[in-house]
């Protein structure tokens, strides 16, 4: 045997037995954005590398290493493998002129891609659920998104999902708090990783972002950003804060919450768990006001968050959430020429009639065939042998062990030979 083709370290396969919590999410999250009206954008895998460093920042962990970046073999252009999600709802909404008659609110779905060491809750190719609030100034929507976010965690049944809320102020305010930052890391500069003295000057708000839990102390004696904020962020991180409380949703205030990209401004937030270990942060976004004019839009303020859904479904998988397994209706066993024949027929009818039919398919004696009935998770076993092709019967066999009530015992499975409208009938109301 040749050697095995392996897949691609980080990336994962989501197998059929583990499908079923995916399609779960995805309709639960579709009605979810809907009850909202949320519309989906879909935009491309790959973008130009242009975009990410411009909207992301350019001394973030995301550009300096995280990203999937090659050339194009064939036309010499720079393209990444898009990291997130929202740079790209950004691009479109801009090149076809989205907001012009007015803000728009979107979503999107689907893989993102980041070089990371990976390990649980942390993947190469990871899945994201994106919300985007364009054009809107807030802390309205604000509040809007927070509330989304809880009402989504009750419809999945998850809980123990708590709020953490900081606010980043403007880019001014932003500019004075670094100033004040960079003297106080100067200071204690014998404390500081590598990572964190090459970022001190470029990118100080990055040092509080840091993971190292040898930075923690330093991190954790910093000055406040919350010192520093103008009048206007501090105003309306107020009135969110008060809505919030009127609507009842807890939070906590962290003001070492700064997000890994620099696109963020004003509020920002993070829905964290602590039964996923490290990876605890199942939902995170806020203000980005600036980030349509940077990358060549009309300047228009807006807010949104994304979702990691593996994270979020292993939440779900060790949960108590009950997630139905979908199966067949029936499963047609079939042997002789003329039931061969008949059998295609049948499950064909069946399908017109709105039941979902496994059609047996490779041969096989009664008895192995029945097995793979049993083993389908199908309700009903349909059985066509010659006798039903000739008199153009079907022999019906419900599959669902039943036991009667107060005792332990299988009741006998019924089976009946009835045509094909009356099957159709018991397997519907049954
Ligand atoms: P983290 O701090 O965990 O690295 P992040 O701040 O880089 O997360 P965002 O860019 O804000 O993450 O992405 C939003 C969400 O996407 C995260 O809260 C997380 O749930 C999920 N996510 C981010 N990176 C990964 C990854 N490599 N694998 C799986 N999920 C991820
Ligand atoms: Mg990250």
């Amino acid at each position: 045997m040749a050697n095995k083709v392996q897949g691609v370290r980080g990336m994962n396969d989501v197998l059929p037995d583990d499908a079923r919590y995916w399609a779960f999410f995805e309709s639960t999250v579709q009605r979810w954005l809907h009850a909202y009206g949320y519309r989906e954008i879909r935009m491309p895998i790959l973008e130009r590398t242009e975009l990410f460093v411009r909207s992301i920042g350019e001394v973030t962990d995301i550009v300096e290493k995280e990203m999937y970046t090659f050339t194009d073999e064939l036309n010499g252009e720079q393209l990444t493998l898009r990291p997130e999600g929202t740079a790209s709802c950004v691009r479109s909404a801009i090149e076809h002129n989205l907001l012009y008659p007015g803000p728009q609110r979107l979503w999107y779905r689907g893989p993102m891609f980041r070089h990371e060491r990976p390990q649980k809750g942390r993947y190469r190719q990871f899945h994201q659920i994106g919300v985007e609030a364009l054009g809107f100034a807030g802390p309205d929507i604000d509040a809007e998104h927070l509330l989304m976010c809880a009402r989504l965690w009750k419809e999945l049944g998850l809980d123990g999902i708590t709020l953490e809320l900081n606010s980043l102020g403007s880019a001014e305010a932003r500019t004075r708090y670094r100033a004040k930052l960079v003297t106080y890391l100067e200071s204690r500069v014998g404390e500081l990783d590598e990572d964190a003295k090459r970022r001190m000057h470029s990118n100080p708000l990055r040092v509080l972002d840091s993971k190292n839990p040898a930075m923690q102390a330093v991190i954790e004696a910093a000055p406040q950003l919350a010192d520093d904020l103008d009048d206007e962020s501090a105003q309306a991180f107020a009135t969110l804060q008060a809505s919030l409380r009127a609507a009842g949703l807890a939070f906590r205030i962290n003001p070492r919450l700064v997000r890994g990209l620099d696109y963020y401004n004003g509020t920002v937030f993070e829905w964290v768990t602590d039964r996923l270990g490290a990876q605890g942060t199942v939902c995170a976004g806020g203000r980005y006001d600036g980030l349509i004019e940077q990358i060549g839009g009309k300047p228009a303020p807006a807010c949104g968050f994304a979702m990691g859904v593996e994270r979020l479904l292993a939440l779900l998988v060790d949960g108590s959430a009950a997630v139905p397994e979908t199966v067949p209706d029936a499963y047609i066993v079939r042997q002789g020429d003329a039931a061969m024949a008949y059998g295609e027929q049948v499950a064909e009818r069946m399908r017109d009639a709105g039941l979902a039919v496994i059609l047996h398919c490779g041969g096989g004696s009664f008895k192995s065939q029945m097995k793979k009935a049993d083993g389908s998770g199908a309700r009903f076993a349909v059985i066509i042998g010659d006798d039903e092709a000739r008199a153009g019967l079907l022999t019906v066999k419900s599959l669902r062990v039943e036991l009667e009530e107060g005792r332990q015992e299988q009741v006998r499975r019924e089976q009946v030979r009835v045509p094909l409208s009356e099957t159709c009938e018991i397997i519907k109301t049954r």
